[in-house]
């Protein structure tokens, strides 16, 4: 019956909607929940509803302090009416808690209720629309979550939303508290190290290094009684001084451990949406999401440094195959690949006699899909890695002693020098070839070129300019990294140079100085490291100075 409700619109083809707009400001939210007023929740449906034409916004509903396992509520009551009258034909709530955080009855809503009325359902920061829901889709999903999260990132994936929000109404951004973080007692826009649950961040990313799975470092964690994030926090507001009070129920979890690897509050950044975008459509901000936030660096104050953060990064993008029992990731698992067909190389075990033997063989050789075994034994290659990394660490270490005794800021401004008029030229060279280029077509309306001269012409000129202002743009990138390191101390020379008394392969030292490592039939294998563009970059910088500062005499000796 309500079909008859939904009219297609002759403009867009698409079919229209007529609105209610549900708000409901809760007591469970407590008081710091500001951005779930009404006044917010109302003016996100609003700017949604501006970027979607076809839906008009015909009514309003809220209910105030009534909580969301109670459907009862009289807003809620009208909501119902104007859907069973026919006056409306489509829900919009900011996020499914709005609706109601009791997950049978929520559910009854969304699986039976409005489907069987033909009622759309949109939750905007739970990109829930029942319109693209499939058959099988399980829309509840987010409302599983609300209940099982109070976890961090889940958090600020809500909050990200509202400063979004915030921003395009020029509002004041705040920082949100992470696990690891609380808010400062005097300033709550402020965060400030946790002490206690920081520590346990740090323990998380050292175990990460060391090889251990996400569920290898949660059940240690659990072992140690040490608690959950939800739980933490939810200790904390009893005013338990501390956080070891036994694992609950629930306990650590693998994508607990994952979300707090991957979280960049940890290294002091806030992720920020761009300012100042114009035309800011929500339609645009959903479909280009991370593009639109930047990030604001040293925000507060870092629990993990950068160089063990990217470290970790660099781990989790390997394939982390786990060793049974131990849990714990070979040294060079997922962090070599196949020459031939560039698929990763993996373990495999044969026992002659009572001797078991470990190689590396490529995969697609493995699994029988051809390409040639590539075989390697797992001692000898770790034994090779260990020895380039030795070298690696070598030449750091001679570095940074360079770097020590001259004025490395000095020496850098010698180089941003150099880089200022290299680029000067190609900014010469490109403004030359643009005159030209204008030249050309006066030539050619005054009938001194033919018009297919003129195109090649203009096609070359055109390829010339190009060249030259990718040159220029590399350069002015590499001049800002030039300032940039003149700013911080080198500080991955610094780590790098930490592990000069090394012996023994381990991830954590694999993952800090490899980057790949491909493996060629002949056995051989060809290692690139991290940070060999920054090596490159200073033995750039170190070499012409020390031409220029060191007897000149040195270098043609041997002439
Ligand atoms: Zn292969």
């Amino acid at each position: 019956m309500l079909e008859g409700h939904k009219s297609r619109s002759p403009r867009t083809g698409e079919d229209s909607y007529e609105a209610i707009a549900y708000y409901r400001l809760s007591r469970d939210d407590g008081k710091e929940h500001e951005s779930d007023s009404i006044a917010n929740q109302r003016s996100l449906i609003r700017e949604y509803v501006k970027a979607h034409p076809n839906i008009r916004l015909t009514e309003e509903a809220f209910d105030d302090g009534y909580t969301g396992t109670n459907y009862d509520r009289p807003g809620f009551q009208r909501v119902m009416e104007a859907v069973n009258s026919g006056r409306v034909n489509c829900v919009i709530v900011k996020d499914l808690s709005r609706l109601g955080r009791e997950y049978v009855e929520t559910g009854k809503y969304l699986e039976m209720i409005f489907p069987s009325m033909g009622i759309r359902f949109i939750a905007i920061n739970d990109d829930v629309d029942s319109i693209n829901a499939r058959p099988g889709d399980d829309i509840l999903v987010p409302v599983k979550n609300i209940m099982n999260e109070t976890y961090c990132r889940e958090l600020s994936k809500k909050l990200r939303k509202q400063f979004r929000l915030q921003r395009s109404q020029g509002e004041y951004l705040g920082a949100f508290a992470c696990y690891g973080y609380k808010k400062h007692p005097d300033d709550k826009h402020k965060l400030i190290i946790d002490e206690y649950a920081a520590e346990v961040v740090r323990n998380i990313f050292a175990l990460k290094l060391k090889g251990f799975s996400d569920q290898a470092i949660a059940e240690h964690l659990n072992r140690e009684g040490i608690l959950p994030p939800s739980e933490y926090k939810r200790s904390l507001g009893l005013n338990y001084k501390s956080g070891l009070k036994g694992a609950d129920k629930s306990g650590w979890r693998a994508f607990t451990i994952r979300g707090i690897l991957t979280n960049p509050v940890y290294i002091g950044v806030l992720i920020q949406g761009k300012r100042g975008t114009p035309n800011y459509k929500i339609r645009q901000m959903r479909v280009r999401e991370e593009e639109l936030w930047s990030v604001v660096k040293d925000n507060h104050e870092a629990i993990i440094d950068t160089f063990t953060f990217y470290a970790v990064k660099k781990a989790l993008s390997v394939d982390t195959r786990v060793t049974a029992n131990t849990g714990i990731v070979d040294p060079l698992s997922g962090m070599m690949v196949c020459a031939d067909c560039g698929r990763s190389m993996v373990k495999r075990s044969v026992t002659r006699g009572k001797k078991k033997f470990s190689y590396y063989v490529c995969h697609t050789y493995k699994k029988g899909g051809g390409c040639t075994s590539h075989s390697i034994p797992v001692e000898k290659t770790e034994a090779a890695v260990m020895r380039a990394i030795r070298n690696q660490i070598e030449v750091v270490i001679e570095m940074k002693q360079l770097l020590e005794e001259m004025d490395h800021k000095e020496v850098l401004s010698v180089k941003l020098k150099r880089m200022e008029l290299l680029l000067a030229e190609k900014n010469r060279e490109i403004d030359r070839q643009k005159n030209f280029r204008m030249k050309l077509y006066e030539a050619l309306e005054e009938g001194l070129i033919e018009k297919d001269e003129y195109e090649e012409m203009r096609k070359k000129a055109a390829a010339v300019i190009e060249t030259a202002e990718a040159a220029a743009a590399r350069l002015e990138k590499e001049r800002a990294d030039v300032i940039a390191d003149s700013k911080g101390k080198l500080l991955w020379i610094e780590q790098l140079a930490a592990h000069q008394a090394s012996v023994k392969l381990t991830r954590e030292l694999v993952m800090t100085f490899i980057d790949r490592i491909t493996v060629f039939e002949d056995k051989t294998i060809h290692i690139e490291f991290n940070y060999r563009d920054e090596l490159y970059r200073y033995q750039e910088i170190l070499r012409p100075i020390h031409q220029e500062a060191g007897p000149p005499w040195h270098e043609k000796a041997d002439l």
